[in-house]
């Protein structure tokens, strides 16, 4: 393949299944004259299936800025550069995106290429009816902080969708049961690999499922939580709520006001200002 353009080649690789890399994401691969990695050691292997002869240059979460300039002076050298990540598309949830605006803004190229993505992959066989869907990623690692962001999100119409780790799995989902009430919960675990599992539990016996067999905690794990029920018709409420209680005002001003500017239950708002509060 000769490249259309001299560009950074934005790479989506396999989430497990190498199968899965698409015909023109091998063409970039063994085309271009760098492959920028998230890991190099961990992309070797992958590029020498391929028969790939690019150099590679490491670009990680710890390295983007000096990773961005190395990867102009080559594309203004008139060399092409691939970014890959470990797994699945760069930039979602994996360094990338301070890279690619680098290269914008030096005038150069970035052509995306479409690919695997886990949490499109968990999406798609999640069965869920929500018309929108929410990407979170990585809830944050604290307790408080994620209990925090998940309350952020209760009054979202969307599908929450969420990236975790299996040593987190547990008390991320004890959170979001406490959190967000009651809703589906998808677990999509160990996606395009021998164990793969995708199984929609009622949220309040998501934990009790998960701790019924220790199998289903290992490997990677999309988490995705259904909608906030129609019926929740105060989120605009809440969410007013919120503001006002954040710039301080006392908890029964709050739900007054909360209530007067968006015409939701006072009671409801109150009982909910307390709860935010405690
Ligand atoms: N950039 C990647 C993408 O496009 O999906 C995500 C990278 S992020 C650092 C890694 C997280 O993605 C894992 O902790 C897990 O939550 C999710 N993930 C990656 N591979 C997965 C798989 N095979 N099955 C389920 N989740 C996966």
């Amino acid at each position: 393949m000769i490249l259309e353009y001299t560009a950074l080649y934005v790479v989506p690789t396999p989430l497990g299944n190498l199968g899965d890399l698409t015909l023109r994401a091998a063409e970039v691969l063994r085309s271009v004259a760098w492959v920028a990695a998230e890991d190099t050691r961990h992309s070797a292997p992958l590029l020498k299936h391929l028969g790939a002869a690019a150099r590679t240059l490491p670009a990680h979460q710890h390295n983007e800025h000096e990773a961005a300039a190395r990867i102009v002076e080559k594309l203004q050298a008139g060399e092409s550069v691939a970014l890959i990540s470990d797994a699945g598309t760069p930039g979602i949830s994996d360094p990338g995106a301070r890279i690619v605006a680098a290269v914008r803004a030096a005038g150069c190229k970035v052509v995306p290429l479409p690919g695997a993505c886990a949490a499109v992959t968990a999406l798609s066989a999640a069965g869920l009816t929500d018309e929108h869907f929410l990407f979170y990623g990585f809830l944050p690692s604290k307790g408080g902080q994620r209990r925090q962001a998940l309350e952020s999100l209760r009054s979202q119409a969307a599908a929450l969708v969420f990236y975790e780790a299996p040593h987190r799995v547990l008390e991320t989902v004890e959170d979001m049961a406490r959190v967000l009430g009651e809703r589906t919960l998808v677990v999509a675990r160990e996606l395009t690999k021998l164990f793969e599992t995708i199984e929609s539990v009622p949220l309040a016996d998501a934990l009790a499922w998960l701790k019924a067999d220790p199998n289903r905690q290992r490997g990677e794990f999309v988490l995705i939580v259904s909608g906030a029920p129609a019926s929740a018709d105060d989120g605009e409420g809440e969410r007013v709520l919120a503001l006002l209680l954040d710039e301080g005002l006392p908890t029964k001003q709050a739900a007054k006001l909360a209530a007067q500017i968006t015409g939701a239950a006072k009671n409801a708002l109150y009982e909910r200002a307390l709860a935010l509060k405690s």
